[in-house]
């Protein structure tokens, strides 16, 4: 996290806050087996498959398991071919927003596709932007995408009337592969704004200070603390340095490696309760064998020694005991 100063945001009576742009992402893979990557491939040639099951069920969209014997359906040949139309059995109509099927509002609706005997197909149904139009019964069809990837959006949405044939693939090149292995780009994006009192422990900790507050009701003190007491909902009081020794709590080694992991396994993560605080910090703990570290253990601060400090928590490079089993530090 980079911390950088908006000295145009304020927060609370406390001074200007920090913000800083945070993004979490957790980026993976999945394949989608044989019977979900061909539904998938399927859907980028423009026509739709259900699934004949054990019990002689039609489902679609094809599930990877039976939903009542729970049976592993992963037999290709148990794929039928779908008319790509159906019965809309429930709906609720939704405002339209950037990226969303149709413009002008639209219905998610659960569609029985014909030939099947159970189960829905959740889509959209693009009436025009009239919600009038919409009603439990209503018979639709599909709209294809010319920009198939196999996928359910390569159906734009289903539409009110009889089938229309699929147009021709604006990208007819490379196929299946891209059906059987899903990308699932999960991120957010945001700015983290901390408010005025976390801002001034943040900018405490590049001089190297640790700063609380504590609530004048309940007599928690918060670190870092936020401007008003969570249980009391009062304005904690004046700002109070602690000298940053505490006592881990509870921690844990982390042994794996994972992607974006900024040191190497393995490592000790622990919650430290510092010495005059209630609440609990996360951090580093390191000087120390991971098989030597306790709960109830005292530790203390290490800090970085930057000549041009930012504010934040990186000041604080890891925590290490403050005796050695045996050992007085001193
Ligand atoms: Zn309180």
């Amino acid at each position: 996290m980079t911390v950088v100063s908006q000295p145009e945001s304020t927060a609370g009576g406390g001074g200007a806050s920090l913000s800083a742009p945070y993004e979490v992402e957790f980026p993976f893979q999945r394949t989608t087996g044989p019977v979900m990557g061909a539904f998938l491939s399927a859907l980028r040639e423009g026509r739709l498959l259900g699934l004949r099951t054990g019990s002689g069920e039609v489902l679609c969209p094809p599930p990877e398991f039976d939903p009542v014997s729970g049976a592993h359906h992963d037999d290709p040949g148990a794929l039928v071919e779908l008319e790509p139309t159906g019965t809309v059995t429930s709906w609720t109509w939704v405002p339209s927003r950037p990226g969303d099927p149709a413009p002008d509002g639209f219905a998610w609706a659960l569609i029985r596709i014909d030939g099947t005997t159970g189960g829905t197909l959740m889509h959209a149904v693009d009436t025009g932007g009239d919600p009038d139009l919409m009603q439990v019964g209503l018979r639709v069809s599909a709209r294809w995408t010319a920009a198939r990837a196999g996928a359910l959006s390569d159906i734009t949405s289903f539409a009110p009337g009889g089938p229309v044939a699929a147009p021709p693939l604006t990208d007819p090149g490379e196929r299946d592969e891209g059906a059987l292995r899903l990308v699932t780009p999960l991120a957010m994006h945001y700015t983290y704004v901390p408010g005025a009192s976390r801002s001034a422990f943040l900018r405490g900790l590049a001089d190297k200070r640790i700063i609380g507050r504590t609530c004048p009701s309940c007599e928690q003190t918060y670190v870092p603390a936020p401007d008003f007491c969570a249980r009391c909902l009062c304005e904690l009081g004046a700002e109070k340095q602690l000298d940053g020794r505490g006592t881990v709590v509870t921690y844990c080694v982390v042994s794996f490696p994972f992607p974006g992991q900024t040191f190497t396994p393995p490592y000790a993560v622990a919650h430290i309760r510092l010495t005059g605080a209630d609440t609990r910090v996360m951090h580093l703990i390191q000087e120390v064998e991971l098989a030597d570290i306790e709960i109830g253990m005292e530790v203390e601060p290490v800090w970085e020694t930057n000549q041009d400090p930012e504010p934040g928590w990186m000041n604080i490079r890891y925590f290490r005991p403050t005796t050695t089993p045996g050992t007085s530090r001193a």
